[in-house]
């Protein structure tokens, strides 16, 4: 594994792409330049091997067996809870919950938090920059309950409107879901900000950290939140691992999600009483292998640095938006001051979809599309971007052939 070079804040990158083996690859001839992590980073090999490990040497069903296998595996599982406990700063690791990803932790606040709380009139507020995830799950839930759902605009750079949220949280909201940074632009928001304009009215506020957590130092007590969601597979996790964090005084509060195995105390057909947390929550068999493959993720994270890896990605995320810049016909989207890991364009006379094809042709991986935020979309009236996302293995050589690439797929297709 490998770390920065003592006492100094910058990254060995080419140690640490020898850690990702399919950075090996070759893409249509080239070395593979991955620009998509965004969507789902790239696995090192330390994260393989713990989950590898796991299923050779220690897999039995967690919390339910004497013997000392199933031990083993529960020890793991919950080795992995505390390590995440440890990750965010969360006081107690009662307030870690295990999901599949940041949708499943978000669809769990809505539902279980929405049953208990939200009534005909009340009002969720959310922002224009969410990602589907974080607008469709508060959807639903009013469309149950009569709640109305709430939108803060945003500016042409891609920075919330504060005054607007200040104004809407006078109403009768009940909750703020709020993106940490956007998927699409890249903005970093003022979470603190967020959390203390709310709990100055007595709202809670959760915060999609799915793109905030792979980049940069998370501690949700600073942050003030009262739920923070995450995915494993965005942080070099594992896919089908996420997490819940939530203040143990809504959880206690909150009814359970699903019903199943481990979730409940005791049940009878007239009656079933619940777990205590964080059990009450993860309902049936959890994805064990996906836990302890987290746990080497975050141990993979804290050995290179979250200071680190934050300030190299900051200085090729402004590398990267200068090469871009003044390509003929470049539309950045995003170009908010404080703004993390994302860079998403458009280039007049061009659809991303044939930019994005080409870049694939010479072995660079670009998303291209809505990103999972068509009102964003149509906020800035495109039918979607270009987006290069960058992860901590990502090099100013990676950037350099990206421009070059646009330039000429620009020119090729105009
Ligand atoms: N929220 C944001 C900001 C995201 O970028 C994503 C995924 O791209 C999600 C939520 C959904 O994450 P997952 O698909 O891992 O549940």
């Amino acid at each position: 594994m490998n770390a920065p070079a003592a006492g100094t804040n910058k990254l060995d990158v080419a140690r640490i792409r020898a850690d990702f083996p399919i950075l090996e690859r070759e893409m249509n001839g080239y070395p593979l330049c991955f620009l998509d992590s965004a969507a789902s980073s790239q696995k090192p090999a330390p994260v393989l091997e713990a989950m590898d490990r796991y299923y050779r040497q220690h897999h039995a069903n967690v919390h339910r067996g004497v013997y000392q296998l199933s031990q083993e595996a529960t020890d793991m599982f919950e080795a992995a809870r505390r390590a995440v406990a440890r990750f965010i700063n969360a006081p107690s690791e009662q307030e870690v919950i295990f999901v599949r990803g940041t949708t499943e932790a978000i669809n769990l606040v809505a539902g279980s938090f929405g049953r208990a709380f939200l009534r005909e009139g009340d009002e969720v507020v959310i922002t224009w920059m969410e990602h589907h995830s974080n607008i469709v799950p508060w959807q639903l839930i009013c469309a149950q309950t009569g709640a109305r759902l709430r939108v803060v605009p945003i500016s042409d750079e891609g920075v919330l409107d504060m005054e607007a949220l200040a104004r809407m949280l006078d109403g009768p909201v009940r909750l703020v879901a709020v993106t940490h940074v956007s998927n699409t632009l890249g903005t970093i928001n003022p979470i603190r900000q967020i959390a203390d304009m709310a709990h100055e009215r007595g709202i809670p506020v959760l915060a999609d950290g799915a793109q905030a957590i792979p980049h940069m130092p998370v501690d949700v007590q600073a942050l003030g939140v009262d739920f923070y969601a995450f995915s494993g597979h965005k942080m070099y996790g594992p896919t089908g691992i996420g997490v819940l964090y939530g203040k143990r005084e809504w959880l206690e509060q909150m009814p359970p999600y699903h019903g199943g195995g481990e979730m409940i105390e005791r049940v009878t057909f007239e009656k079933t009483t619940w777990n205590e947390l964080p059990f009450k929550f993860e309902a049936g068999t959890p994805d064990i292998a996906g836990t302890v493959g987290l746990h080497a993720a975050i141990d993979y994270i804290e050995s290179v640095g979250r200071e680190a890896i934050a300030a190299h990605e900051a200085e090729l995320l402004r590398y990267g938006m200068e090469l871009l810049a003044p390509i003929e016909g470049m539309r950045l989207i995003g170009t908010a001051p404080q703004k993390a890991g994302v860079i998403s364009f458009v280039i007049e006379g061009t659809h991303p979809y044939d930019v994005g094809t080409l870049l694939d042709k010479m072995g660079i991986a670009v998303r291209t599309g809505h990103h999972c935020t068509e009102p964003l979309m149509d906020r800035f009236g495109v039918p979607g971007t270009v987006r290069a996302s960058l992860g901590m293995y990502n090099t100013r050589e990676e950037l350099e052939r990206l421009a070059k690439a646009v330039e000429k797929a620009a020119a090729m297709l105009r």
